[in-house]
């Protein structure tokens, strides 16, 4: 049987995105989603969702919705996870997307057929199947598989990623060590100090830390007009943060070795709170496991019963082959052009591929227009659509925005909010 319908891969906000967009343009399209409905990560009962019950958004509401879509005003400028799940189901059921998803139903393979279409296999209610389509929108989320660190020794107490952890009361009375201090770990550590006996967290590098309000308004929200030149905004916001939030050093983490928004900033108020209070305390790096205790760095040696890696994520596309990625191998991302295009297949995307601070569901929203764009181009812009394959084939440009990023795996695909929305509706401005 032939298909000339796009298949999209996940129903997140990047494959809810993939779906409307191409409804816009009028293309065809059919989804498969391994969980029983939309939303993705921000379902916590989804197989793959990495949402702990406290988990809120981290950027506020109007710098993160759908800008077609936007969250009604009684909803908290932070939602929860419970409120971003009716969001994603009341987005599709406004738009008629569920009805075009398989759910329960898990792509195991997408490979090209050789004569230019896709042929996508899947695992459902109704067993193994093989289907035919004219592309694939890949939207499968890039926060689902576990960056597992290997530590020297043993452990004998328990060890737990933060993909796996969803109710503090895992923490009731223990002494708790959380590995990294990244937004999840961060989240969680002040999460644990309401049941744990003790929380310490362990860091490598120092961070900056953002608060959620600054002037009584989402910090997120303040200057969104013309982005400042790097080391002006650089050095305007670490002034800022410093007046508002203090020095982290204070509170005993490292100083920073590099400058704010080179790294994702952490996006927290509790945390120096907690420390402040002695409710927490940050540690060195790990030297090794110890049996019940834990080795660190500097020579010190503490006891504990539950260590939590919040060492972040691997980029993880199972059911493709690497090379069509141009994937690079592990700690590294795969090479698309903006992120988005390769050039070893044209009907080939993946969505949702990017991190960046701030860049919202719309900044996925933008990428799944852009594929549909394109795809629209082919038959009513054959010309334009030519041109962009001839910048996907040619050098990839600068998203950085003049931001120097640390050379940390996370940051391998890690762009500059500004200059890759502007970059993305360039193309799509050519196309149309
Ligand atoms: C605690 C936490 C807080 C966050 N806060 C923010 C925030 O404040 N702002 C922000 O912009 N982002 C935030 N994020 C990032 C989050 O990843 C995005 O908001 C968004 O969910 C990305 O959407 P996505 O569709 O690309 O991926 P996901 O939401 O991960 O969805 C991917 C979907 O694909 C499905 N899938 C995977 N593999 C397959 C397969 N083989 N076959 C079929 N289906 C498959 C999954 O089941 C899932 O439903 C946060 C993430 C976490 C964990």
């Amino acid at each position: 049987m032939t298909h000339d319908t796009y298949a999209v891969i996940g129903a997140g906000p990047s494959g809810l995105a993939a779906a409307r967009n191409l409804q816009k343009a009028g293309l065809p399209w059919e989804g498969y989603e391994l969980a029983s409905g939309v939303g993705g990560l921000w379902d916590i009962d989804g197989p793959r969702s990495t949402v702990y019950e406290s988990a809120h958004l981290i950027s506020s509401k109007r710098t993160t919705e759908f800008t077609e879509f936007p969250m009604r005003d009684e909803v908290a400028d932070y939602p929860s996870h419970r409120e971003l799940l009716t969001y994603f189901r009341d987005f599709a059921a406004t738009h008629s997307l569920a009805d075009g998803f398989t759910f329960e139903t898990e792509v195991v393979q997408a490979r090209p057929s050789g004569d230019g279409g896709w042929l996508v296999v899947s695992e459902g209610p109704g067993g193994r199947q093989e289907r035919r389509h004219a592309g694939v929108l890949v939207a499968n989320g890039t926060l689902s598989e576990p960056s597992v660190p290997t530590f020297a020794g043993s452990f004998d107490g328990e060890v737990l990623h933060t993909s796996a952890y969803k109710s503090p009361t895992v923490f009731a009375g223990k002494r708790v060590l959380i590995i990294g201090a990244g937004n999840s770990g961060c989240d969680i550590a002040v999460d644990a100090v309401h049941h744990a006996a003790s929380v310490d967290l362990s860091v490598r590098r120092g961070y900056y830390f953002v608060p959620k309000y600054l002037f009584g308004k989402p910090a997120d929200t303040l200057n969104q007009g013309k982005p400042l030149p790097p080391r002006i905004k650089q050095a305007i916001d670490s002034r800022v943060l410093k007046l508002f939030t203090g020095d982290p050093v204070r509170f005993g983490f490292p100083k920073p070795d590099y400058k704010i928004y080179e790294s994702h900033p952490v996006v927290n108020s509790l945390v120096l709170h907690h420390l402040g209070h002695g409710d927490l305390a940050v540690r060195p790096d790990v030297r090794r496991l110890a049996g019940g205790n834990v080795e660190f760095v500097d020579g010190s040696t503490r006891p504990y019963d539950v260590v939590v890696l919040a060492t972040g994520y691997h980029l993880h596309y199972p059911f493709l082959d690497p090379a069509l990625l141009r994937w690079q191998g592990r700690g590294s991302a795969p090479d698309l052009y903006l992120n988005i295009f390769t050039q070893e297949d044209p009907n080939l995307f993946v969505l949702g591929m990017i991190e960046a601070s701030g860049i919202g569901w719309q900044g996925r929203y933008e990428q799944a227009e852009l594929v549909a764009a394109y795809l629209a181009a082919r038959t009513s812009a054959p010309d334009a659509a030519r041109e962009l394959e001839a910048r996907i084939a040619g050098p990839r440009p600068d998203l950085s925005g003049g931001y120097r990023y640390l050379g940390l795996e996370r940051m391998s695909y890690y762009v500059n909010k500004d200059a890759y929305r502007s970059a993305v509706r360039a193309e799509i401005e050519r196309l149309r």
